[in-house]
């Protein structure tokens, strides 16, 4: 006979869940915080680094212009022996930011000129992006939105978004939310959650996408506290923004995993980048280790837009094209990115990569196969 204490008392194992819930959400927010703590949070923080006395004042300098933010798990991934070192590249201020050439932009993809709200863009019918925040938890020296980051900068408050939700559900014709910044998985989670409701109780949006660096600089974030604010009845997708392979670490594979087994769809968009993956190799590696290792489609390879001060980190259209029909005869279709270029008047994402078709003669075209033969394609098709 089984006496009443061999019975657990329901209540207070759901207490004692709960509260073992409460420890483990505590220890997960401790460790990313301690991550932020230790890292690059000021321009001071960069005396710490093992930068010679003029690199050191020559990223000093940088860093009045752009604002530097290093979370420790991503300094600890370049190798300060190298001075070319692809991570470093990427956060490290240098001096060739200063440097500002005609025909670039505060604003590369018009932004703001398609801003009918404030922290809105509504550049395409079905979707809009929303800005919930201006702060990130790195920051990346060739960012496309610095200007704003330094310009508006500020963070999230519920009332500064009101005027954007109330313009979304008086557009029925949207469909997509973008959460993009600043970095939304910076936020509390708090903050998430709340976003996450005020747009699902618009009844006609039915996606949310954020895009985030979150998962790469700073994967510690990437917390059961944070998925769950996120988990409600819209479908989620994360659209992380890893750029080499040796960004793919361990804990990234683990936030990674993660985000996946909350149910959201991953996807990765690539900046090229001169210096940091503007090889066929290191671009190949990337994108497999993104599909096979982490369950991330590689979705866009960009070209680097127009942002002030970063014309050293460009590569041409034309060496972009070249890499991007060497990746497409390497890399399966899942493997594969699409190369684009954001237009500058806010005409879109446009795709830069192989065009295959040479020639049309009424119903048969002359296409190039991946083996670089030209053939003949005779379309047949039903006639009314
Ligand atoms: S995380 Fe994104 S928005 Fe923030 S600085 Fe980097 S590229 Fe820009």
């Amino acid at each position: 006979m089984t006496s009443h204490l061999d019975i657990p008392d329901a209540s207070m194992a759901v207490d004692d869940a709960s509260m073992a819930a409460d420890d483990e959400r505590a220890h997960e927010d401790a460790a990313w915080q301690d991550d932020v703590r230790a890292g690059v949070r000021h321009v001071r923080d960069l005396a710490s680094l093992p930068l010679s006395p003029a690199e050191r004042a020559a990223a000093q300098a940088a860093a009045t212009r752009h604002k530097v933010r290093i979370p420790k798990a991503y300094l600890d991934l370049i190798d300060w022996s190298d001075p070319a070192d692809p991570i470093r590249a990427q956060v490290i201020p240098s001096p060739e930011e200063l440097a500002e050439q005609e025909g670039e932009f505060d604003d590369p993809i018009a932004d703001h000129a398609f801003s009918p709200v404030p922290r809105l863009t509504h550049r395409h019918a079905d979707r809009v992006l929303l800005f919930p925040t201006y702060q990130c938890a790195v920051y990346c020296r060739f960012c496309f939105r610095k200007e704003s980051l330094t310009s508006i900068g500020r963070g999230y408050t519920r009332e500064a978004l009101e005027p954007a939700f109330a313009y979304i559900e008086a557009h029925p014709e949207i469909r997509e939310v973008i959460l993009t910044g600043g970095d939304p998985l910076s936020l509390p989670d708090k903050a998430l959650a709340e976003i996450r409701a005020r747009i699902e109780a618009i009844p006609h949006v039915r996606l949310l996408r954020i895009h985030t660096r979150v998962p790469v600089a700073l994967p510690s974030r990437i917390t059961a506290g944070l998925v769950q604010a996120l988990q409600g009845r819209l479908m989620v997708t994360v659209v992380t923004h890893f750029n080499h392979a040796r960004e793919i670490t361990p804990a990234a594979e683990a936030a990674c995993r993660t985000l996946r087994q909350g149910g959201f769809v991953l996807l990765n968009q690539s900046v090229l980048l001169k210096g940091v993956n503007d090889t066929v190799e290191v671009l190949e590696e990337l994108c497999r280790e993104l599909m096979y290792r982490l369950g991330v489609k590689p979705y866009y390879l960009h070209h680097g837009d127009l942002a002030r001060g970063m014309a050293h980190r460009r590569t041409t259209i034309h060496q972009g094209q070249a890499l991007a029909s060497a990746l497409r005869a390497r890399l399966s279709g899942i493997c594969n990115p699409v190369y684009v270029l954001d237009l500058p008047d806010g005409g879109g994402k446009v795709p830069l990569g192989p065009c295959h078709v040479e020639a049309r003669d009424g119903e048969t075209w002359r296409i190039r196969g991946q083996d670089g033969e030209v053939r003949a394609y005779t379309e047949v098709v039903g006639h009314p």
